[in-house]
């Protein structure tokens, strides 16, 4: 299995791949700028040669590389929307340096506007930023709709995807804190779940798994992540996401509140599974 948790970009690329191996990881997500900023560190490509081949040697999945928090592709204001907008296209072509990875993005929030209004302007941002050449998959993640946020439920990634022009491109992150909080029942019956993922968005979408339980009860639109096993999905739960023979191959992100130790714990639990 490939799990991993958030590392930071800071001390370099090698180190985030030396950092993963101490705390028991085969993959890793990180953010591509500050996460509440928007500036973007110069790459250094020999340092991100030594962690492919660190990666290589250590057989890594996928990395799950995350969209900062500021970006917003489907904001009112004009200006967000632009800065947004260039961001995603920017992040795109850096991720060359690591090809054939995964980048993980909110669709946004449409404040006031409407849904229907904000699924052809994410779609639009999409199809600015994904060129034929680039070898990286757009990941859309599932959101608990807290506000006005989008991809609060599978229909609306579907309409998104439905619009953009490179669809070979596009996937789905599943963060099960956010399934969860936005009402689909992942204890009770997540082969149903999957079902409904499957009818929609269709399951070869799915690419990687934000591994989170939730402090808050099911349908709650919250977004406050737990530990694993200390929240209202439970670690049974979440077991049986890890094992489901159509998620079991994919690149588990670990999203929980922990220090180092406490990710070294939880993705020793998880591998024990
Ligand atoms: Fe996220
Ligand atoms: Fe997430
Ligand atoms: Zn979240």
């Amino acid at each position: 299995m490939y799990i991993g948790n958030h590392l930071s970009p800071l001390k370099g690329f090698e180190n985030m791949g030396k950092e993963a191996l101490q705390l028991g990881a085969n993959t890793f997500a990180f953010f591509t700028r500050n996460p509440r900023g928007s500036a973007a560190k110069e790459i250094d490509p020999e340092d991100v040669l030594k962690l492919r081949k660190l990666m290589e040697e250590h057989h890594f999945g996928k990395l799950v590389a995350h969209a900062p928090y500021t970006m917003n592709v489907c904001a009112q204001k004009e200006n967000i929307r632009k800065f947004s907008r260039e961001t995603l296209a920017d992040d795109m072509n850096r991720m060359e340096y690591l090809p054939g990875n995964y980048y993980n993005f909110h669709p946004g929030s449409h404040v006031g506007q409407g849904a229907e209004a904000a699924i052809p302007i994410i779609a639009d941002a999409i199809n600015y930023a994904l060129k034929p050449e680039h070898t990286t998959t757009l990941l859309l993640e599932t959101m608990p709709g807290k506000g006005s946020e989008m991809g609060r439920n599978f229909e609306e990634l579907r309409a998104i995807i439905d619009l953009v022009e490179l669809k070979d491109k596009v996937g789905v992150c599943f963060d099960t804190c956010h399934v969860w909080d936005g009402g689909y029942d992942i204890v009770g019956d997540l082969e149903g779940v999957l079902r409904q993922f499957d009818d929609i968005i269709g399951l070869d979408r799915l690419k990687a798994v934000h591994l989170n339980d939730s402090m808050n009860v099911r349908d709650s639109h919250k977004d406050r992540h737990q530990k694993i096993g200390e929240g209202e999905i439970g670690a049974e739960a979440l077991k049986a996401v890890v094992k489901h023979p159509v998620l079991a191959d994919k690149p588990f992100i670990l999203e929980t509140p922990n220090d180092d130790e406490g990710y070294a714990k939880e993705i020793a639990m998880i591998k024990s599974w």
